[in-house]
């Protein structure tokens, strides 16, 4: 039987099950297509990262003997479109049946069911052997509760996995060390050298520009430096283990002018593309904390397989949930504009300069930079989370629409009416000055409300309080604000909705 199978740019698994054999009789395809590159603005080293890593697991492919058909960018006989290209494929490979790997994303996943639908040959579907949960396992845990949270599916997974548990219980006695994870990073801390690559993707750029693909962000096309290979990726990983552990979980939440990375693994592209499995990362730290010559505490080693066993499978489960109508919510009624700056980091509130920048510049942007500065400004903002999803799909590298989008339009817009996040992640400029320096070198006046220099956070935080008090005053995780809410003087919350009123008016004056 000849067999046709296609490989997406984001499954490139080269321990699936699918590559233990050799078989002339299966044509595996990779298609790099417009299809992809347009249907949002992607950063330039998104688009050049997924192909280079394309270009590499495909030629690894070959190198092991299977039969491989790759359409580059520039191909002339790429028609840029998934079904057309697959039926070219189909009919010159004359074959008897059509086999896939089950796509992450809802969009593909319903274009290739339809497709098969139209098929007169046989066809089938695999699971992409990469995560510890089945799509439709987080439906089924939360099934007749009224609240998905996230730490109730963790522990689970803990327990079900056997990982960091003696006896079903927590080692070191506690479940989550989320309180230990808030330190500010000072200077005087020394942060290993950030472990880069410099793969030379320069005919990459140069085919991406040929075909016209548009594209934001910058990218050194001769050093390249996301790992784009299962050993880079791997190679990360080790290092991450070895010189950047010791502190994850102490550092997670800061934010310094001079770093960019500091403590953080920056593994999420390579684990998106599926170069490397959760299992094998969280594997990777567990044999790293037990080593009998590490000193590593388990808060930071919790913290860590947190964000993979935890944060990351719950996120896919929630979309695959909720799909395709979370797409479309708006809880809160936000209709306005993304600002202009949000391309360009062209700013004078260093918080928002520093996280767009470091997203133009690197297409990365830690966590806390993602929620409580690009995505809270956003949010304080009232923006419309069509717009704030867009943004996030396109500028990170490890953007793909199953993670992003809980991500995004829940726990940071809250667009989902607190189905992921149960209160809005907002704050006023102190949050931003307790975990980092930004508020040191700004314009702003991080104390200020409404005089002219006045940190705009603060007169949009109280504003949106009042703006949203019929969504959020029910809320009893927002009970304490609206105390201090309602003490605020009628005059002087005048004020400070004028004020917001004018930032939100005129977003790019400041
Ligand atoms: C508004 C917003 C949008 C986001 N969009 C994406 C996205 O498109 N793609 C993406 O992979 N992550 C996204 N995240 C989650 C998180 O910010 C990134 O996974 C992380 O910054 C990647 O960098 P890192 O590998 O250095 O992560 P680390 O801080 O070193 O964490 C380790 C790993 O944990 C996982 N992880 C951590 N937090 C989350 C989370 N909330 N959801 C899922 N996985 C998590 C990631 O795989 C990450 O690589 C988003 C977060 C927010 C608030
Ligand atoms: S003062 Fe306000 S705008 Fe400036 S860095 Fe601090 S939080 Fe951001």
């Amino acid at each position: 039987m000849k067999i046709v199978r296609l490989v997406l740019g984001d499954q490139l698994n080269s321990s699936h099950s699918w590559f233990q054999e050799k078989d002339d009789n299966i044509l595996y395809c990779l298609f790099e297509m417009r299809q992809e590159t347009d249907y949002i603005t992607h950063h330039i080293q998104k688009v050049a990262g997924f192909f280079a890593a394309m270009r590499n697991f495909a030629d690894g492919l070959i190198k092991d003997g299977h039969r491989v058909k790759y359409l580059n960018i520039l191909a002339p006989e790429n028609t840029h479109a998934l079904t057309k290209n697959l039926t070219q494929q189909i009919e010159q490979f004359n074959a008897d049946k059509f086999e896939y790997l089950l796509p992450d994303e809802y969009r593909l996943d319903k274009q290739l069911k339809d497709f098969c639908g139209t098929l007169t040959i046989e066809n089938a579907v695999t699971d992409t052997e990469h995560f510890y949960t089945k799509r439709e396992d987080l439906g089924v845990f939360f099934e007749g509760k009224k609240q998905f949270l996230m730490e109730n599916f963790y522990r689970n997974m803990r327990k079900k996995h056997q990982i960091l548990t003696v006896n079903a219980q927590p080692e070191g006695g506690q479940w989550n060390y989320d309180k230990n994870n808030r330190k500010k990073w000072k200077e005087n801390t020394l942060v290993p050298p950030f472990k880069s690559f410099d793969n030379n993707v320069v005919i990459i750029c140069e085919e991406i520009q040929k075909a016209g693909i548009k594209t934001i962000g910058k990218i050194n096309p001769k050093y390249f430096e996301y790992p784009i290979s299962r050993e880079q990726a791997l190679e990360q990983l080790e290092y991450f283990c070895e010189h950047l552990l010791v502190h994850f979980g102490d550092y997670q939440d800061a934010m310094h002018t001079n770093q960019i990375y500091l403590y953080h693994a920056r593994i999420s592209f390579a684990m998106n593309i599926k170069l490397i499995s959760p299992k094998e990362v969280i594997a990777k730290t567990l044999a790293t904390y037990r080593d009998p010559k590490a000193t590593i505490e388990i808060s930071q080693v919790e913290g860590f397989i947190r964000q993979i066993l935890g944060w990351r499978e719950y996120m896919r489960g929630m979309y695959w949930a909720l799909m395709p109508n979370y797409k479309t919510l708006n809880a809160l009624n936000n209709t306005n504009k993304l600002p202009d700056f949000y391309w360009t980091g062209n700013t004078k509130m260093n918080c928002l300069k520093n996280a767009i920048n470091n997203s133009l510049d690197n297409s990365y942007a830690h966590h806390i930079q993602r929620l409580m500065i690009t995505g809270n400004y956003a949010l304080l903002t009232q923006t419309n989370p069509d717009e704030v999803d867009a943004w996030y799909l396109g500028i990170y590298a490890d953007a793909v629409e199953w993670v992003q989008l809980p991500n995004t339009r829940g726990m940071s817009q809250f667009a989902d009416g607190g189905k992921i996040a149960t209160k809005p992640y907002i704050s006023s400029g102190s949050y931003v000055h307790k975990m980092g320096n930004y508020c040191d070198s700004c314009h702003y006046n991080k104390k200020e409300k409404t005089t002219k220099d006045a940190c705009p956070f603060n007169s949009l935080y109280w504003n949106f309080l009042d703006d949203k008090k019929e969504e959020l005053s029910g809320n009893f995780r927002m009970g304490m604000m609206y105390s201090l809410l309602r003490k605020i003087p009628a005059e002087k919350l005048f004020e400070i909705k004028e004020k917001a009123a004018h930032i939100i008016a005129n977003p790019n004056e400041y």
